[in-house]
């Protein structure tokens, strides 16, 4: 009997600003039975986002205190404000044999990697520049000026870290790339039934 591994896990990392949040909104209506990691974060709410859908959104005390209780798979400083995935939802949806999508940083992703056993595809997504990012950050509206500053100073060192995903997409036009991660999704999807189809076949054999 092989070993049975159930459900996937999609991680996606890239600088802020280089489109992570709309390219996924984006694929949404091209995946199956996928779950969407919300991470906890002590960062405010930007205009139009939602409690409990982009984040959850909880204090310096209240993070420390899910610290304490050990709820986190993982969680990570990035630009001064405390980001963490819970371990317990995601658990489940594995359980249930999702496609889990992480949105997490470059700390994350190597955390989420060596902890759980599950098909894990990693994809960095990048601007095509610095510059294209900068336009971005500028032009999207929902940050202040020092904040910006701290993501774009950050950015390069993100990127430093593109090596060890699995993936690259250069989101340069949204519709391309958005085609690119459909198609790294599913075939994510179909590299978790391997397992399944190995002891299909494998029966043959007895
Ligand atoms: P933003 O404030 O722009 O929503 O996110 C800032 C950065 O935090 C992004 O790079 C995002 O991928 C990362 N991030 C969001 N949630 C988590 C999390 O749960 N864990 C880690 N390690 N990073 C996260």
């Amino acid at each position: 009997m092989i070993k049975e591994k159930k459900g996937a896990i999609l991680i996606l990392s890239g600088p802020s600003g280089c489109g992570k949040s709309t390219l996924l909104k984006e694929v949404y209506k091209d995946i199956d039975d996928y779950y969407f990691s919300i991470s906890t974060t002590t960062r405010a709410p930007r205009v139009g986002e939602v409690n409990g859908i982009d984040y959850f959104f909880v204090t310096k005390e209240e993070f420390e205190k899910d610290i304490q209780n050990d709820d986190f798979l993982e969680y990570a400083k990035v630009h001064d404000n405390y980001y963490g995935t819970s371990l317990k939802p995601i658990n489940k949806a594995l359980a249930e044999g999702k496609l889990v999508i992480f949105d997490i940083d470059v700390q994350g992703h190597e955390i989420v990697r060596n902890k759980l056993d599950s098909i894990v595809t990693s994809v960095f997504i990048t601007t095509p520049s610095l510059e294209v990012l900068e336009t971005r950050l500028n032009s999207r509206n929902t940050d202040s000026l020092e904040i910006i500053e701290k993501r774009i100073k950050n950015a390069k060192g993100e990127v430093e870290y593109f090596q060890d995903y699995d993936y690259l997409i250069i989101n340069d036009d949204l519709q391309t790339a958005a085609k690119q991660l459909v198609c790294i999704a599913n075939i994510t999807r179909i590299k978790s039934t391997l397992f399944e189809k190995k002891n299909i076949v494998s029966s043959w054999l007895n």
